[in-house]
């Protein structure tokens, strides 16, 4: 079975980016792009991991991987977080949330799919195939 991933990003064409990208490398793909939308998310298709972008609008993604981690079933799964911040503070905040990795925007699409092989069961074995 193809890694899932969820994408959680509020600009559109990002998040269409993102979901060519990883659907091209054999990858399924579900998105949102709230807070509330990626909490139902996760909860109704559990993903083998998530990818994060921290600037929802005025929400800040980083809640969402507090929530999953206070939930035995969603704590264990991968968050890779996208930023497009530099800023050394918020980079600290990001890797003391729980979240798994980091990519920066704008995404450099061989990162994302190395960050995604050490996190993503079943990553590696795609990649060899394609
Ligand atoms: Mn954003």
């Amino acid at each position: 079975m193809n890694p899932r991933i969820l994408i959680v990003e509020d600009n559109p064409l990002n998040g269409e980016l993102l979901r060519d990208w990883l659907e091209v490398e054999g990858y399924t793909v579900f998105d949102a792009a709230s807070l509330t939308a990626a909490k139902a998310a996760v909860e109704r298709d559990r993903p083998d991991a998530v990818l994060l972008d921290i600037q929802l609008g005025t929400e800040d993604g980083l809640s969402l991987v507090s929530w999953m981690r206070g939930r035995r079933s969603l704590g264990r799964i991968p968050v890779i977080a996208v930023t497009a911040q530099a800023m050394l503070p918020e980079l600290q905040r990001i890797r003391e949330s729980g979240c798994s990795g980091i990519v920066s925007k704008p995404i450099d699409f061989k990162l994302l799919v190395k960050q995604l092989q050490l996190w993503v069961p079943g990553a590696k074995m795609l990649q060899k195939n394609s």
